[in-house]
């Protein structure tokens, strides 16, 4: 299969937070992106969210408040990534 599953998306999108997907794996995961707009959500709030703490990291540490409501949006996603991809 040469395009990666949802799941196989988003274990690679949040290991690859602060560095870019490059090579066979970052053309499967563009692929991916490309076609599934589920993911293409996730990877877009990852991507927001790794620049508003590379932000924030420049001056302070993001507060437990904000980086608690981040990975509640994460997981909000990944769930919905899942229901919606089994129905299609
Ligand atoms: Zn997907």
């Amino acid at each position: 299969m040469l395009i990666p599953s949802c799941k196989e998306v988003a274990e690679q999108l949040s290991e690859n937070m602060d560095k870019p997907v490059t090579g066979i794996r970052g053309l499967r995961l563009k692929l991916h992106l490309w076609v599934c707009r589920n993911c293409r959500r996730y990877h877009d709030q990852m991507e927001l969210t790794s620049k508003t703490i590379a932000l924030m990291g420049s001056n302070k540490q993001p507060s437990e408040a904000v980086k608690k409501d981040m990975m509640e949006r994460f997981r909000d996603a990944k769930t919905d990534s899942g229901k919606e991809s089994a129905a299609d």
